[in-house]
């Protein structure tokens, strides 16, 4: 098919994400992509900075997640999960519970994060239910976090950036505490957790669980904070006796240097959420884990089973190449690499630092932001980006990078340079 046919129809027909069917902005097109390079229809060829929004952490067309694609296709691309099981889903199973935090051991597979987000949520609620305690309905996070598009994730988005007012007569009330202030990397101060201790100990008795994204706030504003903060609230839920859930979806798999961010703080939550990164980039699949004692008064309570079953769950294809992701993973260098993508990050990215335009810049492992002064115009600065043979997105205030981690020096530094003259040339 034409280019122009293509973006033709995508004009008048598709929806992307968070877009305008009146006003569309402008769509590249792709051929096919392969290392960190993505290549467009008409030849040109685009580093890539955003690894497909936190997910393709190997880069693309990558021979042993192709094979495992290929491979499983023969057996069975997918089998319903009510009933059957199978060695994908068990393998998986066991990387995750070995791998991440020690007391999460029950696994929930299903096919996105914000669903991962949703059944961490209805298991939190089903938890304090069969505990006696079914007027803690209420869910409590911080301001500046983002958990996915569905009804009840979104209720405990940021209530700015997440339009509760659009929603109000259909989302649930939550309660929101300030985020984290101190950064990562910076002095504690216990001040920080206040205003949570007091939310949750004027409001605990209408809590069911704390729901946070763990050391790095995502698309909430991509905002980095202090670990005791983590080990504070852990302290907090547990004098309370409410439950703490980790939505790892865009930090797991060795973002931020440590497979889990949780590992930051060595404090381990009472459910945790995986996602994005976890088939390489290749397949949609998530993941809720959770200790036997959530898991174990869930499948007592009344309802005697946890009320949850997607079509797709523990798809067969998804599972092959998730395990086949992150073996590949722990059989690289990958915290070398990440390591040596961070500190590259921090003295190329410092340049933009003296920029009046420039309000801040932050680095944690694989993820460099700058923040601008003022709200980056997208439409120009994406043209701009394609033009230097780049793929970034910007949003808002914010200029980031989250590359594959086999980028190499020299494709980082050409990363970089855009970015930094991107925030130049922000009004
Ligand atoms: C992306 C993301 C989600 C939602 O995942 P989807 O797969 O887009 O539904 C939830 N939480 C965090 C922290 C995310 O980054």
């Amino acid at each position: 098919m034409a280019s122009d046919s293509l973006l033709r129809f995508d004009r008048d027909h598709l929806w992307h994400p968070y877009t305008s069917t009146t006003r569309p902005l402008p769509v590249y097109p792709v051929a096919s992509a392969s290392g960190v390079r993505i290549r467009l229809m008409d030849g040109r060829e685009l580093i890539d900075g955003m690894s497909s929004w936190w997910c393709a952490i190997h880069g693309y067309n990558h021979p042993v997640l192709n094979r495992a694609i290929r491979e499983q296709s023969e057996r069975m691309a997918h089998v319903m999960f009510g009933g059957l099981t199978h060695e994908p889903a068990v393998e998986l199973g066991r990387l995750l519970v070995q791998l991440t935090p020690e007391p999460l051991d029950k696994v929930f597979l299903c096919d996105s994060g914000s669903v991962s987000v949703e059944v961490a949520l209805k298991m939190a609620l089903q938890y304090q239910q069969a505990m006696g305690r079914p007027e803690r309905h209420r869910l409590l996070t911080v301001r500046g976090g983002y958990h996915g598009d569905t009804f009840h994730a979104m209720s405990v988005c940021d209530p700015i950036t997440g339009m509760h007012t659009l929603f109000e007569r259909s989302l649930p009330q939550q309660l929101f505490a300030p985020r984290p202030t101190c950064r990562f990397g910076g002095p504690w101060d216990e001040s920080d957790l206040a205003s949570m201790a007091e939310l949750l100990a004027e409001r605990h008795h209408e809590t069911a669980a704390v729901i946070i994204e763990p050391i790095v706030q995502g698309a909430g504003g991509m905002w980095f904070y202090h670990p005791e903060y983590l080990r504070g609230l852990r302290r907090l839920c547990d004098r309370y006796g409410v439950l703490l859930i980790f939505d790892e979806i865009a930090t797991g798999f060795g973002r931020t240097g440590v497979l889990f961010a949780a590992e930051h703080a060595g404090v381990a939550p009472d459910i945790l959420c995986a996602g994005k990164a976890i088939t390489g980039g290749t397949m949609t699949l998530a993941a809720t884990l959770a200790t036997t004692e959530v898991a174990t008064a869930v499948s007592n309570g009344a309802a005697g089973v946890f009320m949850h079953g997607p079509t797709f769950m523990g798809n067969p294809l998804a599972c092959h190449v998730a395990c086949a992701s992150i073996n590949l993973l722990r059989a690289t260098p990958w915290q070398e690499r990440v390591a040596a993508i961070a500190s590259q990050l921090e003295q190329e990215l410092e340049l933009a630092r003296s920029l009046p335009t420039v309000a801040d810049v932050r680095v944690l492992g694989a993820i460099g932001v700058i923040e601008t002064t003022q709200p980056v115009d997208m439409a120009v600065l994406q043209r701009f980006f394609v033009d230097q043979g780049v793929w970034i997105r910007p949003f808002g205030r914010l200029l980031y990078l989250m590359p594959p981690f086999i980028i190499e020096p020299d494709e980082l530094s050409q990363l970089t340079s855009a970015l930094v003259r991107a925030a130049a040339m922000v009004q």
